[in-house]
């Protein structure tokens, strides 16, 4: 079968034929949108080609062996390109495949061969079309790539995607970021192609990265409540000694009131899965080596650069990066015995469900929280400070909005969120809500909590994201810290001043008498 089937005029070129890539087209196509399938290796584009000769979408669809030839069918003015590749860690590598594409000429591939001069995609496009980046970028990146295009003068979108291959192909969320002169043209395409809750999961977020920005807050939420999910089903699969199948019920039951969420959902579904292989419970297959492509490193990163406590999405990070450690660690699991303080009783098991559902809570609330309160450093921080400063303003009820539908995150918790940010558009953390605070003051949920994270330190047991999640709560709710002492070491060894608790002013020091 040909690769180029081309015929008439597209609205879209979607570059990048991977799992998001490919259903995007049928969602955009479905949507009545002409689409342009093209990749980067050809081979990849003849399978697609041929498979989707057979769908329903067949006449929305084409495809072209490069984009020389698929940018002579965009429409135009009015036409878009989306790329949907591989993004690129701008601390390894400050310029990566995206920007070959749009500006310094891609590559094709067949098979071993490859074509090297393909012109970037800003010498190919008719004047007017809409240029989208939909990678998970480094909104490092797009701020680069925002600037990059303006010189230019063409229109550029940055946007985050989530929802994985079915949010993609069913509706997924959307997070533009770029112009709103940029946004106009492809705004309809986009919020008719994302998912459909409380209207449409695609919104306008913001000036340059914002949108990228979104999506990797999004993304570190995300690591906080996989890692507390995965730390639930450990801590009842050992401590009680059940099956996958056993814990199933307890995480539907969780599922079904207030964690409720696609991540609790899977995370129910992946608990009854069996192994056809072995006929054993699927995740007793599966190593104990988590990977990752970089948005929980790049959001923690970021956090860091501006200066917001994000403990729930580091520690989730790094009990990912422990994880890869594999055969160190069972090599070290040979060597350093646990001098273990708890114990765990059989009388306890009820407890033990009861705290775990608390614990669960708690650091999913602790995630967003983390995750909202970046979000707001971020629109209030100033565009001149070079230190991680953004230059746009981001609307979080809109984004606990958006979020509610076809992303991964989304959970009962995002209505809630929304209401609180309605209520006090200068609500400073979740927790402070009364539609949180309520549950985090309660006496018995904080017992259970607590319980919890004692038990499993006294075990020995993993438990990253929730102890991180408590002491996030517990430092927050602080109101003296033990600061005091590193400011004084801090003026002791380097002369660097102190605040005084009963007067203005930053400049004084021990005296050495003291
Ligand atoms: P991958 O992230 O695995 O990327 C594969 C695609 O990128 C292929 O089409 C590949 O082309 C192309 N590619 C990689 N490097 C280059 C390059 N230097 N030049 C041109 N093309 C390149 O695919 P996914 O579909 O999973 O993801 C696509 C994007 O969407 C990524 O940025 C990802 O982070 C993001 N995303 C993914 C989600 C998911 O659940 N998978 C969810 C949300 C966003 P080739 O076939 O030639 O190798």
């Amino acid at each position: 079968m040909a690769v180029t089937n081309l015929d008439g005029e597209y609205d879209l070129i979607l570059y990048g034929l991977g799992v998001m890539g490919e259903n995007f087209i049928r969602n955009f196509a479905r949507n009545g949108y002409r689409v342009i399938g093209v990749n980067r290796t050809v081979a990849v584009t003849e399978k697609f080609a041929a498979q989707v000769a057979e769908e329903d979408i067949a006449r929305q669809v084409g495809t072209a062996e490069t984009l020389v030839e698929a940018c002579q069918h965009l429409k135009s003015p009015g036409g878009a390109v989306l790329a949907m590749i591989k993004a690129n860690d701008p601390v390894i590598e400050p310029w990566g495949g995206i920007d070959d594409l749009f500006f310094r000429g891609s590559i094709a591939r067949y098979g071993e061969q490859e074509q090297k001069d393909v012109p970037p995609l800003v010498d190919l496009v008719p004047e007017g079309t809409v240029i989208i980046d939909a990678a998970n970028s480094h909104p490092r990146s797009t701020r680069q790539r925002c600037a990059e295009f303006a010189r230019r003068n063409i229109l550029f979108i940055g946007t985050g995607v989530s929802g994985g291959s079915e949010g993609a192909l069913k509706g997924p969320c959307i997070m533009p970021g770029g112009s709103k002169e940029a946004y106009a043209p492809v705004s309809q395409m986009l919020e008719s192609a994302a998912a459909q809750v409380d209207g449409s999961c695609c919104t306008y977020i913001g000036d340059n990265e914002a949108g990228h920005f979104v999506k990797n807050v999004h993304n570190g939420i995300e690591y906080g409540i996989m890692q507390a999910i995965a730390e639930a089903y450990y801590a009842l699969a050992h401590l009680l000694d059940l099956a996958p199948a056993d814990i199933q019920p307890i995480f539907a039951e969780m599922t079904a009131g207030r964690h409720g969420g696609y991540l609790m959902e899977i995370s129910t579904l992946i608990l009854g899965m069996v192994d056809s292989e072995s006929g054993k419970p699927m995740l007793d297959v599966i190593l104990d080596r988590a990977g990752q492509k970089g948005t929980g490193k790049w959001t923690s990163q970021i956090a860091f650069d501006l200066g917001v406590p994000v403990p729930t999405v580091a520690a989730a990070l790094q009990a990912r990066i422990m994880s890869a450690y594999k055969p160190e660690r069972e090599a070290a699991a040979q060597k350093l015995a646990g001098r273990l303080a708890g114990r765990f009783a059989a009388e306890d098991r009820e407890r033990l469900i009861e705290a775990t559902a608390d614990a669960l809570y708690g650091t999913m609330v602790a995630a967003y929280a983390q995750g909202f309160w970046l979000m707001r450093e971020a629109s209030l921080a100033d565009p001149e400070d070079s230190n991680g400063s953004y230059d746009f303003t981001l609307q979080l009820d809109e984004i606990a909005r958006i979020w509610k539908g076809g992303c991964i995150i989304r959970s009962q918790l995002l209505d809630p969120i929304r209401e609180a940010h309605q209520e006090d558009p200068d609500l400073h953390n979740i927790m402070l809500a009364p539609q949180f605070s309520r549950t985090l003051e309660d006496e018995q949920f904080q017992t259970n909590w607590r319980w919890w994270v004692r038990t499993m330190a006294g075990l020995g047991l993993p438990r990253d994201a929730m102890g991180a999640s408590l002491l996030f709560f517990d430092t927050y709710r602080t109101a003296r810290l033990p600061a005091n002492m590193i400011q004084a070491q801090r003026d002791c060894f380097g002369e660097h001043g102190f605040e005084r608790v009963d007067k203005d002013g930053k400049g004084f020091h021990l005296s050495p008498a003291g």
